[in-house]
């Protein structure tokens, strides 16, 4: 019997393409850039299963150009906004994601980004490589402090509660906001769970941790900003569209909050034509799960989901469970 096709749309550790080359026929995309529209639907037609990245449009007619042997989409990463779940439910296909596997990755990714804006690390390397450094001033790069401040995380899942732990070590206040309260994250670190107004007035950091839904878009806009502190810092390591970017650049500008990082954007990979411009804002290309362990055990996560539904198994990790009761 001829092996099932299986697609990768990017390059990904090795560790995973050759787990799946021991039991399917492996087309890996031969190009350094997600595949356009048509390039995807035409090398999705015939697989059995498809490891795909958060860049490609996973809707009714990428599924459908796949053809009725399409079992699993295997997301290459938690957040799945780019796939229509419920054309994939209709269809009776899998979709799986890499829950926990970047938890760690992306809070430190978080934390850096914080420590970069709260403590000007990306201005000051800037001084330093331009050859402006004439030595130590009193008044040089002057940041504020972490250490006792009030850390504010909107949205305490997977990632924003191991973000918020971390916070413990800086003997931080931690206040959370969620749709639902974690009692873990408050017995383990003394979180207090507040509503969204109260914690973006009350901290000096807020990083957003929530997915990417109707409800989340924009959650954080020009009223959001007018009620942060002016010294506030925002860290966003979700989706860019949870933040309205236009409104972030204009009280990056006038002073309403201090600054900002970023590793997420509303139209990545563009950025808004102010951002760079601007000091008060450190910028990274959607790196929070970029560690060579993380993206290894993402890669492992994909292809196990991959071969257990091709094998009649369930998959380790599912979004829309109903399919394998069906
Ligand atoms: P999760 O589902 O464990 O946590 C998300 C939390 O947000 C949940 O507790 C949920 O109840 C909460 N939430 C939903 N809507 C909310 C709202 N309106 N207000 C407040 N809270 C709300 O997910 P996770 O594994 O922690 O991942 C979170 C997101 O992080 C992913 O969906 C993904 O978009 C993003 N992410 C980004 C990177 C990166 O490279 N920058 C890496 C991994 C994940």
């Amino acid at each position: 019997m001829k092996p099932k096709q299986v697609l990768i749309t990017r390059a990904i550790p090795e560790a995973a393409t050759d787990l799946l080359k021991t039991r399917f026929q492996v087309e890996v995309s031969p190009h350094d850039r997600p595949l356009t529209r048509k390039e995807l639907s035409k090398r999705v037609r015939g697989k059995a299963g498809v490891l795909c990245i958060l860049n490609d449009r996973i809707d009714a007619d990428v599924m459908d150009a796949a053809g009725p042997q399409c079992r699993i989409f295997a997301n290459y990463a938690v957040g799945y906004n780019n796939i229509d779940v419920q054309a994939a439910s209709e269809r009776g296909i899998v979709i799986t994601n890499t829950p926990g596997a970047l938890d760690h990755a992306t809070a430190d990714l978080a934390w850096a980004l914080l420590f970069a804006a709260a403590r000007r690390i990306a201005e000051a390397d800037r001084f330093m490589r331009s050859g402006q450094f004439k030595g130590w001033a009193p008044m040089l790069y002057l940041g504020q402090d972490i250490t006792g401040q009030t850390l504010g995380v909107i949205g305490a899942g997977r990632i924003g509660s191991t973000f918020a732990r971390k916070g413990r070590a800086f003997d931080m206040t931690i206040l959370y906001t969620d749709t639902k309260r974690n009692p873990e994250l408050e017995s383990v670190c003394g979180a207090q769970y507040a509503d969204l107004e109260t914690l973006l007035k009350r901290s000096d950091f807020v990083s957003l941790h929530v997915p990417l839904l109707a409800s989340t878009r924009h959650l954080i806009g020009t009223p959001e900003l007018a009620l942060m502190k002016s010294t506030a810092v925002l860290i966003n390591t979700s989706r860019g569209p949870v933040v309205d970017e236009a409104a972030l650049v204009q009280a990056l500008k006038s002073g309403a909050i201090r600054s900002a990082g970023l590793d997420v954007f509303e139209e990545e990979p563009r950025l808004h034509p102010e951002l760079p411009a601007l000091q008060n804002v450190v910028l990274a290309p959607h790196i929070g799960s970029a560690t060579h362990a993380t993206r290894k055990h993402m890669g492992l996560i994909a292809a196990r989901n991959i071969l257990r539904v091709l094998n009649g198994e369930p998959p380790e990790t599912c979004v829309n469970p109903e399919v394998l009761e069906s």
